[in-house]
């Protein structure tokens, strides 16, 4: 008997055919004995659809209705599922975050999990239940419904999983495994059978949605295994685990290659504070008032005039939040003397990652070469240790990920 956490993603709810299959398959392992959580998302793109109808009747959403009205996606199909099993003969329940314990911080949108109050899972359980669990919210200490960020059901999987210390953590989704690119961009992309906490880590959070960035977070700090797998093809999916786990599984004492994967992030926009004082103080003060804010910097780059007493600074931030950003540079820019802001979302950023780039010099070089060849210019550029980013135009951005995957030969690794 194994304690299973399954996680389905809204594609895979997205008709009442797939709730009904999945509530069978979940019957199958019941009846072997296995105690299930399973976490669901909103069905098909309910979020996005709830999103615009908010749009169309509020034009600044106050941020507690917003998670009011969100999070409702998702108690649909909890309540769906946990039917289907009910009608199957399965006994199950559903539950809300709030209701499954999920306590929040106090912050209305993006709050992380604080914990999990497990008493009324673990008596569902022992009851013999199947427990359905809303993803992507939970209670804060006042009691009010909290989101957790778009994306969020893959982390509240995760946490569940640990708080459960969960035997099995499958998070179930419409592609068969993690790719080394979104294969909806490059059609012969590779399915890689394991890969680290630290480079999913970076690929998620440059732009491959595959997983919630934070989910992977949450992993690795439990060491709890994530297996990301097709919701439609009985098939192994990849393993998302520790380096050691990883060299235990393939035998490898060292890795080769530089480049293990290539995400594209198309939902981020670059300001500019141009001509300010090139002094000490400027960029705190600047970067001080956006995280006054609550608004996350990616890339930021200071160039200095020719005449050296002049700098300008761009950055880059989350497009959602461009009017917002826009906004603080304005002030902050008025007080430095800054001749102009400008803005720009017509720009997506190109990173590769890959733990095998730091003892490959060579890889930032290589890339700039494959862009140049293209004609694609690179408006900023960031490094670390595992990844190097680009920002460049957003209609070049899917070609560039394509001759990049092509020139790191990625198709062909194993
Ligand atoms: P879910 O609704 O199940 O949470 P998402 O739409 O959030 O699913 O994530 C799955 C999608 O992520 C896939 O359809 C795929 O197009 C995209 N994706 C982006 N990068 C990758 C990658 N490297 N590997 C696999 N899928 C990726
Ligand atoms: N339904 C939420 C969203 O669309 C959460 C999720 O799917 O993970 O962002
Ligand atoms: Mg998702």
């Amino acid at each position: 008997m194994a304690l299973i956490v399954h996680k389905y993603g809204g594609t895979s709810l997205g008709t009442p055919e797939k709730i009904k299959n999945i509530a069978k398959k979940l019957k199958g392992l019941k009846e072997k004995g296995n105690q299930l959580v399973v976490i669901v998302s909103a069905m098909g793109h309910t979020t996005d659809e709830l999103i615009d109808l908010m749009n169309k009747v509020s034009a600044n959403p106050d941020n507690r209705e917003y998670d009011m009205l969100i999070s409702t996606g998702e108690q649909v199909s909890a309540s769906l599922l946990a039917m289907a099993l009910i009608d199957l003969g399965c006994s199950a329940v559903s539950l809300t975050g709030g209701q499954a314990g999920v306590v929040t911080e106090d912050i209305y949108k993006k709050a992380r999990i604080k914990h999990i109050h497990l008493d009324r899972l673990k008596n569902e359980l022992k009851a013999g239940k199947v427990v359905v669990i809303t993803g992507f919210q939970g209670i804060d200490s006042k009691g009010d419904i909290i989101t957790i960020g778009r994306g969020g059901s893959d982390t509240s999987a995760v946490a569940v999983a640990a708080a459960l210390q969960a035997d099995v953590c499958d998070i179930y989704t419409d592609v068969d495994g993690v790719y080394t690119t979104d294969p909806r961009i490059v059609s012969d992309a590779r399915k890689i059978k394991y890969i680290s906490y630290e480079e999913m880590l970076e690929l998620a959070s440059l732009g491959a949605q595959v997983l919630h960035p934070r989910s992977i977070e949450c992993a690795s700090i439990y060491n709890m295994v994530i297996h990301l797998r097709s919701s439609t093809k009985d098939i192994t999916g990849t393993y998302i685990m520790s380096p050691q786990q990883i060299a235990k599984e393939v035998g490898k004492m060292e890795k080769q290659e530089a480049v293990r994967g290539i995400a594209l992030d198309e939902n981020i926009a670059k300001v500019g504070v141009l001509k300010i004082a090139d002094k000490p103080g400027i960029a705190a003060k600047l970067f001080g008032a956006l995280a006054a804010e609550k608004i996350n910097v990616d890339m930021i780059v200071q160039s200095v005039h020719s005449a050296g007493s002049l700098a300008d600074m761009a950055f880059t931030v989350e497009r959602t939040e461009l009017r917002k950003a826009v906004q603080v540079a304005e002030k902050v820019g008025k007080e430095l003397k800054s001749e102009a802001v400008i803005s720009d979302s017509d720009v997506c950023k190109v990173s590769l990652v890959g733990i095998g780039m730091v003892s490959q010099p060579g890889t930032a070089a290589k890339m700039f070469e494959v862009l140049s060849q293209e004609k694609i210019n690179i408006q900023m550029i960031a490094t670390s240790e595992i990844k190097i980013s680009c920002v460049i135009k957003k209609e070049q951005g899917k070609k560039a990920v394509q001759i990049l995957h092509k020139a790191f030969g990625l198709e062909k690794v194993s």
